[in-house]
């Protein structure tokens, strides 16, 4: 199978769609952008990477919707309206076949067509099994949730909860027995596209939780210079996750990662907002804590916990 045959059978697709004029198939894609006046351009990219980010084995299509998700999260952390993406595929020998790529395309475009998100190139190699996505969209001018606006007095939130994405890679590495739910939560954790588009005029800043969430938190302290309290009786760890893990979930949860839940920041006044939001959109959003001034020694406090040292996230080269 050429490279030519890998792009033309799998990965071009028609859009009926006036922003694209051209797609998949020339050196570049040009987009039609005057329709975007006032709007500003959101910009992101992700790669997941074979044994770093999925065990080896992991089927083409769940392989194909996390690199979409994950993706498709880095916009709603930005209160983004995701429009287009890039992909870019290294594939080893083995895996350019028929099977594997439409078992990878078809999950590749179940998730952007529930979003509306379009391919519009990429580049195809051959080498160690990895998935990078550049995504695009946009937001109206200055509405974009930075992770540098918190203010003291501001209320913490999260939504959904924390905890089965780490739960769910431990017991795939163990080779134990992973219930459906979490392998859903794993591979297919759900983009709150539409919770960080609601929360465009309400929050003061907001980051998706991929490296778990004191690391998360912590990036929002530090671009924000000012420090974060929480307790650890109102954090929203995984039901199943608790029952699984009743020693580990809470370090699953503060540290683990790969929740891609929102965690925000809303000035106390606006607390009717968020629980209006939490009904019309069915999202469970959990007042965890609030923001502090600065304080140098401790970025983050969760009140009840008896470790405090060693809340860190995950980080590649640590
Ligand atoms: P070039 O030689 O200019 O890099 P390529 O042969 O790599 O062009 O790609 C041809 C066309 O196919 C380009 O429009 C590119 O964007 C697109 N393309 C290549 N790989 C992918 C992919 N995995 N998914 C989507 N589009 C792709
Ligand atoms: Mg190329």
């Amino acid at each position: 199978m050429s490279e030519f045959e890998i792009i033309k059978n799998h990965f071009s697709r028609d859009y009926d769609r006036s922003d694209i004029n051209v797609g998949v198939g020339d050196d570049g894609a040009i987009l039609n952008i005057d329709q975007m006046i006032g709007s500003q351009l959101v910009v992101s990219t992700d790669t997941i990477v074979e044994q770093t980010h999925f065990p080896e084995g992991t089927i083409a299509g769940n392989i194909a919707k996390r690199a979409m998700c994950i993706n498709l999260s880095d916009m709603a952390g930005m209160g983004a309206l995701p429009l287009w993406f890039t992909l870019s595929l290294t594939l080893p020998g083995d895996k350019a076949n028929e099977a594997w790529l439409s078992e990878f395309s078809s999950g590749l475009f179940e998730i952007a067509s529930e979003y509306n998100c379009a391919l519009i190139g990429g580049d195809t190699t051959k080498g160690p099994l990895s998935v990078t996505i550049c995504m695009f969209g946009n937001i109206p001018s200055d509405a974009g949730l930075k992770r540098s606006s918190a203010s003291v007095g501001d209320i913490i939130y999260l939504s959904g909860s924390i905890g089965a994405s780490r739960a769910a890679l431990e017991l795939l590495s163990k080779n134990g027995n992973v219930s459906e739910r979490l392998l859903k939560l794993f591979y297919e954790p759900t983009p709150m596209i539409d919770l960080g588009i609601k929360l465009r005029d309400i929050a003061t800043s907001c980051i998706d939780v991929s490296d778990g969430l004191v690391a998360d938190l912590g990036h929002i302290c530090r671009a924000s210079r000012v420090s974060a309290i929480m307790h650890l009786a109102s954090l929203p760890f995984d039901e199943e996750v608790k029952l699984l893990f009743p020693d580990k979930y809470t370090e699953f949860g503060l540290s683990g990662g790969d929740d891609y839940q929102l965690c925000f920041t809303v000035p106390k006044h606006l607390k009717g907002s968020i629980e209006s939001i939490s009904t019309q959109t069915g999202i469970t959003l959990t007042a965890i804590g609030e923001i502090v001034e600065f304080d140098h020694t401790q970025s983050i406090t969760i009140n009840g916990l008896e470790d405090q040292l060693n809340l860190k996230g995950y980080d590649h080269f640590e």
